[in-house]
């Protein structure tokens, strides 16, 4: 196994830096829960997170926004590629984008903030389109699932061991991850995960919320969200299936057994005890959620 040069620096990092891992909840694809916290403690990172509990901060900005701004229509920005799109095809879109910026930014900003201020950030995830969104917002690597594979089998050819590490237990003596995490949010990276996970009652009916997915539906889910004005949410995806279709993630497997294991997942994590860990939102009500860059 030959690394890139960018994998070659993040390894060299791990020897030396303190750094957390970002884990995109698209990772009950193509890993297994919870040797994939070991795994990567392994190979030299101290934490892992989930960025639920970052998907459970937005969701509730979202509900606040909508609430709050009943003539407003919003388009949610959690796709880098959408957000390019809209830039390069459709720029009298770009007010429509809510102004909360995406789990993986909310997370970095969270960790980094108030609890593990001296870490560095590692973002890992199915999409070669983060790798841009974290530059801008400063997360300090992020890597595809692939690669993240690539740096195990790395490691394993090369016997190198792993540094000593801790990690977080359940009860039952279950490896979990490091605070904090949601169950609800679990399903984000499932086509209509977000909507599905919104608080909706009271605020917005579902016929105004449109989900659209997959490359060939997207200049015509910006056209109908254009013609249609009872629409007030678009949660538009450019992956099939959003982000367990995504090109860099290793599974081969059909859309609907990869969207099986999330499903799976969560249940697991639901009937697993370890509810001390889950992350309220009190514990962040200071943190500035918007899609501003704060470097
Ligand atoms: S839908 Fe595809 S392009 Fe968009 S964030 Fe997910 S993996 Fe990336």
């Amino acid at each position: 196994m030959t690394l890139t040069p960018e994998l070659k620096n993040l390894v060299d990092a791990l020897q030396h830096e303190k750094i957390i891992c970002l884990l995109a909840p698209s990772f009950a694809v193509d890993f297994t829960y919870p040797d994939i916290i070991l795994d990567i403690k392994k190979i030299g990172v101290e934490k892992v997170v989930e960025l639920t509990y970052a998907a459970k901060l937005i969701n509730g900005e979202y509900e606040k926004t909508l609430k709050e701004n009943p003539d407003k229509r919003y388009i949610c920005p959690n796709c880098p590629t959408i957000v390019k799109m809209i830039g390069i095809k459709y720029p009298e879109l770009k007010e429509n984008i809510i102004n909360i910026a995406s789990p993986m930014v909310i997370m970095d900003r969270f960790v980094k903030s108030e609890y593990w201020s001296e870490y560095k950030t590692l973002f890992a995830g199915p999409c070669l389109m983060k790798k841009m969104e974290a530059k801008e917002y400063g997360i300090n690597y992020a890597i595809t699932f692939k690669e993240l594979q690539n740096i195990f089998d790395y490691y394993k050819e090369n016997n190198i061991a792993p540094k000593q590490f801790t990690y977080s237990m359940a009860e039952d003596g279950t490896p979990e991850f490091d605070d904090f995490f949601n169950t609800s949010t679990k399903i984000y990276p499932l086509a209509w995960g977000v909507a599905q996970s919104l608080h909706t009652k009271g605020i917005i009916d579902k016929d105004q919320i449109l989900v659209v997915d997959g490359p060939k539906n997207l200049d015509a889910g910006f056209q109908e969200f254009k013609n249609n004005k009872n629409i007030r949410f678009l949660d538009i995806l450019a992956c099939e299936w959003w982000c367990i279709g995504g090109p860099w993630i290793i599974c081969k497997e059909s859309l609907d057994a990869r969207k099986k294991k999330v499903l799976d997942y969560k249940e697991y994590s639901k009937k697993h005890k370890d509810a001390s860990k889950v992350g309220k939102i009190k514990y962040s009500e200071w943190l500035d959620t918007s899609r501003s860059p704060q470097h």
